[in-house]
């Protein structure tokens, strides 16, 4: 199967993918949600992950230059990945996606790291009104890194109770380990 005959034009997307970021509707804002099985790891954000990359001095590659991002605007633009799938098909798009995905990892530490991450989350859930909503980690993505998984849990545990508390939503949470 021809992989440019199974997608959408790459402007198409972009056309959708700013007509949904722009949209402004108090209604579906404030209706209430629940969100199930979130892979924590995947709500890493630029914007977090290049302050926890300078805190512990882990470069991030830039496989588009083959050199390290020099600062978070060179990093945001990776996220970017229609540009990958302009140039490299689906199978690039993928590629770039597990690279990002995986390449987050890196920058997960201490407790506090995981801490942010997941206090993250909750900041933009509470935004979306998600009410409920079920967070799944990957373990052997941290231990074969040499992070115990108490470090992993006391972090996302401590986000937990403190956005039960301070915000007005995700009061109910469960927090899984991702198996498999
Ligand atoms: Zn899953």
């Amino acid at each position: 199967m021809s992989s440019s005959n199974a997608v959408l034009a790459n402007a198409t997307i972009r056309e959708y993918r700013d007509l949904i970021r722009n949209q402004d509707d108090e209604f579906i804002k404030q209706m209430p949600k629940v969100e199930m099985h979130v892979h924590i790891e995947g709500t890493m954000t630029p914007e977090l992950r290049w302050p926890l990359a300078v805190r512990h001095r882990i470069p991030i590659p830039n496989p588009r230059t083959g050199k390290y991002c020099r600062d978070l605007s060179e990093l945001k633009g990776l996220y970017d990945l229609l540009d990958d799938l302009e140039q490299g098909g689906v199978e690039g798009g993928m590629l770039r996606f597990f690279e990002l995905y995986y390449g987050g990892f890196d920058v997960l530490r201490d407790e506090e790291d995981f801490y942010l991450l997941a206090m993250n989350y909750f900041q933009r859930a509470a935004r979306m009104n998600i009410r409920y909503c079920e967070p799944f980690f990957d373990p052997q993505g941290h231990t074969r890194r040499g992070v115990s998984l108490d470090t992993v849990m006391k972090g996302l545990q401590r986000a937990q109770l403190e956005a039960a508390e301070k915000l007005n939503a995700c009061t109910e949470t469960s927090i899984s380990e991702h198996i498999g």
